[in-house]
């Protein structure tokens, strides 16, 4: 099946709930029909109930997920109170929360078991450091954090996932990846994936890193890049705007 591209903003710790809603009207002043592209937003868990009213244009994510099904998990949040609010997707294993928070590729792996059996689409994010890719380590930590990612899991072939590769050094940066560099390591991801699945479910690759309005169109014209993952470029509403119409 051909899948629209997918721009997913990642807002991260940015925006309280009265930033969130100033945001969602100026955006939904805009004409969001696409017949090319889902737009994904991703705000913190405070701001997911504005878009329960919203427009079905617009698709919303969660920015991580407990892997703890006790209700005995204080200041945890579950896969069913996501699903409560609509949630579509849910980002597990950003690097900042593996950089941060002591997220492993094991609690990742926890992680994509709990959602893979809801209705909730992962979108897992990979992608190596600074070290490792001078260190020609950038296939052996990829390799490591999808195998363990799904470790746990049963593949369905209805499931969708998507896999956001995020060379860290790029993010946050305005350094994105080169064109070259991304097709490379697509390229690689792909040969991991078809390497551990037998019964494969749909898997799309996102890029995450840098990306704006000047260099999306290049990017996304690359081989295996179905969509994006977005974080400063996602939080002003014309410069998500800008880079949304040119997918
Ligand atoms: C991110 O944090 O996932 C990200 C890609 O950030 P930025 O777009 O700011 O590099």
């Amino acid at each position: 099946m051909i899948r629209k591209k997918i721009c997913v903003a990642n807002w991260k710790m940015n925006k309280n709930f009265i930033e969130s809603n100033d945001f969602l009207k100026k955006i939904t002043q805009k004409d969001l029909s696409s017949n090319s592209c889902e737009l994904v937003i991703c705000p913190s868990y405070d701001s997911l109930f504005l878009f329960n009213k919203l427009n079905p244009q617009l698709s919303l994510g969660a920015q991580d997920v407990s892997y703890l099904n006790s209700p005995s998990s204080t200041g945890e949040i579950s896969v069913d109170m996501l699903t409560s609010h609509n949630c579509k997707y849910v980002i597990i294993g950003h690097s900042e929360r593996r950089e941060s928070l002591n997220e492993t590729n094991e609690s990742v792996s926890l992680k994509m078991k709990e959602i893979y059996n809801s209705q909730i689409i992962p979108i897992l994010c990979i992608g190596e450091k600074l070290d490792e890719k001078l260190g020609k380590l950038t296939y052996k930590v990829l390799e490591k954090q999808i195998t363990k990612a799904f470790s746990k899991i049963n593949f369905k072939s209805e499931k969708d996932v998507l896999i956001a590769y995020e060379p860290v050094w790029a993010i946050g940066t305005g350094q994105a990846a080169g064109h070259n560099e991304i097709k490379q390591n697509m390229k690689l991801i792909k040969k991991i994936i078809n390497n551990i699945y037998t019964n494969n479910c749909n898997i799309y690759l996102l890029y995450g890193g840098s990306v704006n309005e000047n260099n999306a169109s290049e990017i996304i014209n690359i081989d295996n890049v179905d969509g994006f993952l977005i974080g400063s470029a996602s939080l002003e509403v014309n410069s998500f705007y800008k880079i949304f119409k040119q997918l």
